[in-house]
């Protein structure tokens, strides 16, 4: 299927070139990603594991679902030094304030998410519920920015199934963009512009629509920037992930599941990404003490998780050049609709267990 053309992404309001006519044709299983050697369920050396030891002498306990610790090394926090020299302007600066956290998705050393069933997936889920709501409630925290880095082509090399979460006292950019583009979307239409997005990807049948029960929707988005990018959607607009309802909340993590079953069926394969949650920022007032806990988002912000996998191919990875570092714009080789239509033919059972 060939594409060349350039499609708008209405939530960062820029242009995404899709050029697919440019791509090799599509993988037919001619080669094979590497097949991961086999792991065992516990690792003495895995810092992440029940019981262990970590840097710094603190021990884990023998937990049995999901465990949240401050991060041992972490690049926001209250350790950070005071009152950093002022430079010349236009240059600003700040402390390094905020809190940086690691949650292990499961005592288990062995499973990927997608290996683990949607009840334990709901645990990941609450856990972002808790973390978002208490840390979201501290005095100068603007944003909880929860995310997955899997796999060592994006630097994580303990396979451990975990994330991370940082609390901040500024709203990182991404959200800060989404956010000026739905307001500006509601000014101008009076509707929800993540609605808007859902309709249109339910229109003609959802070609790039992978999962969809009431409450939530999973596609390969139109103006999709990475290859086999999956947007995981909420279908009630909620701020924040702790605003759901427990229906909605088991939704969502069946939507997980099903969407991280198929990247790992793709090339029968552990599939690497990047996962965020995109929350709406806290208003945490004037002053730092001030409002903290208020949305700054609660009229406007439509949180969802998004995917970024930086495969396009079992060994070809998606490097950001010219257009995107240097442009800012991505540039993507591959047609969201075949990536979709590929996802959508995978068995809806992971392949460790078929
Ligand atoms: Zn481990």
């Amino acid at each position: 299927m060939a594409t060349w053309e350039q499609r708008w992404h209405p939530l960062r309001e820029e242009w995404v070139i899709v050029a697919a006519h440019r791509q090799h044709r599509p993988w037919t299983g001619g080669t094979v990603a590497a097949p991961a050697p086999a792991r065992p369920a516990y690792d003495p050396g895995c810092y992440l594991c029940p019981g262990n030891a970590r840097v710094g002498g603190a021990r884990n306990p023998s937990y049995d679902g999901t465990f949240v610790f401050d991060n041992d090394h972490p690049c926001v926090g209250a350790a950070a030094p005071g009152t950093p020299p002022t430079p010349p302007p236009p240059y600003r600066v700040a402390p390094g304030a905020g809190q940086a956290r690691v949650v292990c998705f499961s005592p288990r050393h062995d499973l990927t998410r997608a290996e683990m069933p949607p009840a334990a997936i709901g645990a990941v889920v609450d856990v972002w519920r808790r973390e978002t709501r208490d840390l979201g409630a501290r005095p100068g925290i603007k944003q909880v920015l929860c995310f997955e880095n899997k796999g060592e082509v994006v630097g994580v090399s303990n396979p451990h199934p975990h994330g991370q979460i940082y609390a901040t006292d500024f709203v990182w950019k991404t959200m800060e963009i989404e956010l000026a583009a739905a307001a500006r979307h509601r000014a101008e239409t009076g509707r929800g512009l993540m609605d808007d997005v859902i309709r249109a990807e339910q229109h003609g049948g959802g070609p790039r629509v992978l999962h969809e029960d009431e409450d939530v929707i999973a596609f390969v988005p139109y103006f999709a920037r990475y290859a086999y990018e999956v947007y995981v959607v909420p279908k009630r607009r909620v701020p924040h992930v702790f605003a759901l309802d427990d229906r909605e909340a088991e939704a969502l993590a069946r939507a997980l599941s099903a969407v991280t079953i198929r990247f790992d069926n793709l090339w029968r394969t552990s599939f690497p990404y990047v996962m965020v949650l995109h929350q709406a920022p806290f208003d945490a007032g004037a002053g730092r003490d001030a409002g903290a806990g208020r949305d700054a988002g609660a009229d406007t912000f439509h949180f969802f998780i998004a995917f970024h996998p930086p495969l396009r191919q079992p060994h070809l990875v998606k490097y950001l050049a010219g257009p995107e570092i240097g442009g800012g714009n991505f540039l993507s080789d591959t047609s969201p609709e075949a990536s979709a239509a590929e996802l959508k033919a995978l068995p809806a059972t992971h392949h460790g267990a078929q």
